[in-house]
């Protein structure tokens, strides 16, 4: 994947960002929305987003030990160890429940834009759940293959 389809995905979390600066929706922090089993939700990405994360964060400080429970690997002590690169649906999810209501509609919106990029860089649409390829990476650093 291109740096450029990685610049690309930044000016769009970039402009997700100012969205939610106006929206101002509520986090107390807490990590429950990271411990997926635990919270009974999951979390969706594209190849793109998970690559982007790969490519600017190495999955330094993983915690592969975290998957086992159900959990994201970056989340440190309440907080997400890779706040500046976390994908959309990190970025879109909060258990606000005014912000409820808007959730999915921005989520789609924004959704709907990182297809975009991936089409305009050549990349297949590949999205996932995050939780089983974080199964799948953490097997692999386990056994060192
Ligand atoms: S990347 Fe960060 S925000 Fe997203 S699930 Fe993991 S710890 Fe939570």
């Amino acid at each position: 994947m291109n740096d450029q389809a990685f610049q690309a995905l930044e000016v769009l979390y970039d402009a997700l960002a100012e969205e939610l600066q106006r929206l101002q929706p509520v986090c107390r922090m807490s990590g429950a929305c990271c411990r997926f089993e635990q919270a009974g939700h999951r979390l969706y990405v594209t190849a793109l987003e998970l690559e982007h994360l790969r490519a600017r964060t190495g999955f330094a400080g993983a915690d592969w030990s975290r998957v086992k429970e159900g959990a994201c690997p970056f989340l440190d002590r309440g907080r997400c160890g890779v706040r500046t690169h976390r994908m959309l649906g990190c970025r879109v999810y909060y258990c606000d429940p005014a912000f409820q209501p808007r959730m999915s509609g921005l989520y789609e919106k924004y959704h709907e834009r990182v297809k975009g990029i991936m089409r305009a860089h050549g990349l297949p649409y590949e999205y996932f759940d995050y939780l089983d390829r974080m199964r799948a990476e953490a097997s692999h650093e386990t056994n060192g293959a």
